[in-house]
């Protein structure tokens, strides 16, 4: 359910896409302003009235977290970095940035972008409940602006909690960055403390879980084990953008790697290749030619009698821009297709010729290496 995305529309060149895990969320914030919020604020209408006010404010709530990552997302183009869209999941909105920001200015405009939207969406939507109320607006219509004014103060309110990586923790980071001129320090102090905010909601989750409030006691559970580990991951995120930050892939790659020809059968394969280097993927050529690849999914593929008779010919895909990289490509670039493709080992191609191979594994030990030399603050 997780990671599954439906892209909904574009717009100024964002695309914004939700989770899946939003619709089941949509769902229940429907129903919790239907059953719950409107007929405790706005009492004595009927039950088809609370549906629809229901819908509407949910609907409210959508466009609200939509505003707010767009404020984000429009400050961060400003600055020049790439956004790649906007994603709402389960927790809210994630404007999804392609790199760090470039200057501690940059990323404070940024962070500070969203809340400022949300604050200012709150007031509107407050003035209007106000003028609504003087004008004699039905109830239904002020119960659901006033809704759309306290949510969207919520929201300012929960992310300017100075735990990064929510706004609030990058407006932190970006002061701190600004005073030593140290990312990494300022993030790892940053992180600290949203690791802490997060412990703290757990801890609070399970109390409130004992005391007998369940529903709220998971949630807070939830949220807290959300912002720890997003925590932890920003800070590790960035140290390894840094320890790799320049280098090419041609500093990593094994320029002898083990190559088989195209000729020889997924039998042959399978015994003295795959069982014999463990290794998920081989680049498959024909004589000194580099014809493709093939990988341990596609053999699954074939039925295991027809391993002696098939050769890798047939079975080996082409080399695509989805498992090839030049010599020349940056490292984190790599890391990244990696990543998106869920595969551990890239060929790299130079003029159509295979020189080398380059791994997950070699990545990360040349990342804990640098890490372990270099950690001063
Ligand atoms: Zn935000």
């Amino acid at each position: 359910m997780f990671g599954k995305r439906m892209k909904l529309f574009k717009l100024l060149g964002f695309e914004v896409s939700v989770d899946l895990s939003w619709i089941v969320i949509a769902v229940l914030v429907t129903w919790s302003l239907a059953a719950g919020l409107f007929p405790y604020m706005n009492p004595g209408l009927s039950r088809q009235t609370y549906w629809t006010m229901g819908v509407v404010g949910a609907l409210g709530l959508f466009i609200s977290i939509v505003a707010h990552e767009f404020c984000h997302s429009l400050v961060a183009r400003q600055y020049g970095m790439a956004m790649k869209g906007i994603t709402l999941f389960i927790f809210g909105g994630v404007a999804e940035m392609g790199e760090e920001p470039p200057t501690a200015k940059a990323e404070f405009m940024m962070a500070i972008a969203g809340p400022l939207s949300s604050m200012a969406i709150a007031l509107i939507f407050y003035l209007i409940y106000r003028g609504g109320q003087t004008a004699g607006w039905s109830v239904p219509v002020n119960g659901v602006i006033y809704y759309i004014a306290y949510i969207n103060g919520i929201l300012a309110a929960f992310n300017l909690l100075p735990a990064f990586p929510l706004d609030g923790g990058r407006v932190l980071r970006s002061i701190l960055w600004g005073a030593k001129n140290n990312l990494r320090w300022a993030t790892r102090v940053s992180s600290t403390i949203g690791s802490a905010f997060g412990i703290g909601l757990i801890v609070l989750g399970v109390l409130q879980f004992i005391s007998g409030n369940v529903i709220g006691g998971v949630w807070m559970f939830l949220i807290g084990l959300f912002l720890k580990s997003a925590a932890q991951m920003s800070y590790q995120q960035l140290l390894v953008r840094k320890a790799l930050e320049g280098e090419s892939v041609r500093r990593f790659m094994n320029a002898t790697p083990v190559t088989v020809q195209d000729s020889i059968t997924v039998e042959d394969l399978v015994e003295n290749y795959i069982y014999k280097y463990h290794y998920k993927m081989f680049p498959v050529m024909a004589g000194d030619k580099l014809a493709g690849c093939i990988t341990t999914r596609q053999v699954k593929e074939i039925p295991r009698e027809a391993w002696s008779r098939e050769t890798i010919r047939e079975a080996a895909s082409p080399c695509s821009a989805e498992n090839t990289v030049s010599p020349q490509t940056d490292a984190i670039k790599a890391l990244a297709m990696m990543s998106q493709g869920g595969v551990s080992r890239l060929l790299v191609v130079e003029n159509g010729r295979l020189v080398g191979m380059v791994t997950l594994k070699d990545l990360l030990d040349f990342f804990s290496l640098k890490v372990e030399l270099e950690e001063k603050n």
